[in-house]
């Protein structure tokens, strides 16, 4: 980030504007709707701004400006149309030590103002730096229609309200409550309009602590997708967004994380290299445990969380003390690995089966199980692959077919460090040392089109 977004108190705070025209105008607007005390400085004032002085909106002093005039300021804006003069009074209002905005010379501004999307107190601030103004817009439209008109007044009541809250209840009980009231029953009165009534609901709950959202939430089995933030989907966002906890494995993309509540806990639960792993028995008793506390709990996986990520299991061990889960699906890395070469998991006439498989078994051993799927027109993709691939090899070459099988090699799909390579079979082991390729990894092996002699030994496979 070249710039960094921040709120400024504007409180008591001044804030010059330069210039008498349109431009200025257009600052004062966007400064008026704070707290700031405006003032003006220009010769002369166009009609708008005359009329805000006139109304004792903004002060507007018409005397030769010097430094002073910008010391103690929350922020400077230079409007006054012409680039020499704007240029002059920014190097002036910096000897002031001031923040300055200069109208349309982004290489003088210390601060940009950003698209606003405005439910005071609540607001919403985009920017692009500069570098996709047509973007900024089309966020703060969608922005826009996400947030009704009112919710301002629903923060602002909130707001009020924060402080007999703290005193009726616990932290735990605050936070349920401030959950049920901008996703339930509140929020949607006083959408509609029922302001009075939505304020009853909300004071009649704190004051009797009684207020519930219908059934414990079900714990999430979300699916991270293979690597970049923007392949979850938009269930699994909401999921993270909603979560209190949030337990992830170790191919999980710091990124995606970003993309819960900034005070949801996350717990990391998978095997780094070098580190204590933790076993499935121990993930199963926090999920449980999380959920029995009546914490909203996330369980992220990468990829899909019910291809080979073991969600089984901690299924099971949340239908044994009677909690539910939900399982959001998520792009599988076969997806993410066959998109990253531009090819297709099936093709129709010429790859009809596909099949999913494991260099690791639950018994630990790689013997190939899929050979028989290994097939004309069946593409048969291994998961967590590399290590077996000495195995994978020699059981293939052992079977008379390492020669005749294509493996492509996508390791880290869809991430910065993605690496693509091709080989035969029987050059599988080598291949990978030499591109220096680890986990995570998909292969994916096809056998190749071969002359009709052939045909009696591969049935015969
Ligand atoms: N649930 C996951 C699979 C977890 S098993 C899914 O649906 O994708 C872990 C294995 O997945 C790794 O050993 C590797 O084979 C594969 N994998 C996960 N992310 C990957 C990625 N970005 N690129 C290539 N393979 C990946």
């Amino acid at each position: 980030m070249k710039t960094f977004p921040m709120f400024l108190t504007m409180t008591d705070r001044r804030v010059v504007i330069v210039g008498g025209g349109e431009q200025a105008a257009q600052k004062c607007r966007l400064i008026l709707k704070t707290d700031a005390q405006v003032e003006v400085l220009a010769q002369s004032l166009d009609a708008e701004l005359q009329d805000l002085a006139d109304r004792g909106r903004i002060t507007w002093t018409a005397t030769s400006i010097t430094a002073a005039h910008f010391a103690d300021t929350a922020l400077v804006f230079v409007a006054t149309g012409c680039p020499g003069m704007d240029a002059a009074l920014h190097a002036l209002a910096k000897c002031a030590g001031a923040t300055v905005n200069v109208v349309d010379q982004p290489e003088l501004c210390d601060a940009i103002t950003p698209s606003i999307v405005d439910r005071d107190p609540v607001v919403v601030a985009i920017g692009t730096e500069g570098t996709a103004p047509v973007l900024a817009r089309q966020i703060k439209t969608k922005v826009e229609d996400m947030l009704e008109p009112r919710l301002g007044d629903l923060a602002a009541l909130a707001g009020r309200l924060r402080s007999f809250a703290a005193q009726r209840l616990s932290p735990r009980m605050r936070r349920d409550l401030w959950r049920w009231v901008f996703n339930g029953p509140v929020r949607a009165q006083h959408q509609a309009g029922a302001e009075q009534h939505a304020a009853r609901m909300l004071k009649d709950a704190i004051a009797t602590g009684e207020f519930s959202e219908a059934a414990p939430a079900p714990v999430a089995l979300v699916g991270a997708g293979p690597g970049s933030s923007d392949l979850i989907t938009l269930r699994g966002v909401k999921r993270l967004q909603e979560a209190d906890v949030i337990f992830y494995d170790r191919l999980i993309d710091p990124q995606v994380l970003e993309l819960a509540r900034r005070d949801a806990r996350r717990v990391y639960v998978g095997k780094a290299p070098g580190c204590h792993s933790w076993p499935q028995d121990k993930i199963n008793a926090v999920l449980v445990a999380a959920a029995l506390a009546g914490e909203r709990v996330v369980r992220l996986k990468c990829g899909d969380p019910g291809i080979f990520a073991r969600g089984a299991e901690e299924a099971d061990a949340l239908k044994a003390v009677g909690v539910t889960y939900e399982i959001v699906p998520g792009v599988t890395a076969a997806s993410g690995a066959a998109a990253a070469t531009g090819g297709f998991l099936t093709e129709r006439g010429r790859n009809d089966t596909l099949v999913l498989t494991t260099g690791q078994t639950a018994e630990d051993n790689a013997t190939p199980d899929w050979m028989h799927f290994l097939q004309k027109r069946s593409r048969v993709v291994v998961y967590m692959g590399v290590s077996a691939a000495p195995q994978i090899e020699a059981r293939l070459r052992a079977d008379g077919l390492a020669a005749l099988v294509d493996v492509q090699i996508v390791a880290n799909a869809q991430r910065p460090d993605q690496k693509i390579e091709t080989c035969r079979a029987d050059e599988l082991t080598a291949s990978l040392e030499r591109a220096g390729i680890t986990s995570p990894a998909i292969l994916t092996l096809m056998l190749r089109d071969e002359p009709v002699s052939m045909r009696g030994h591969l049935q015969a496979v």
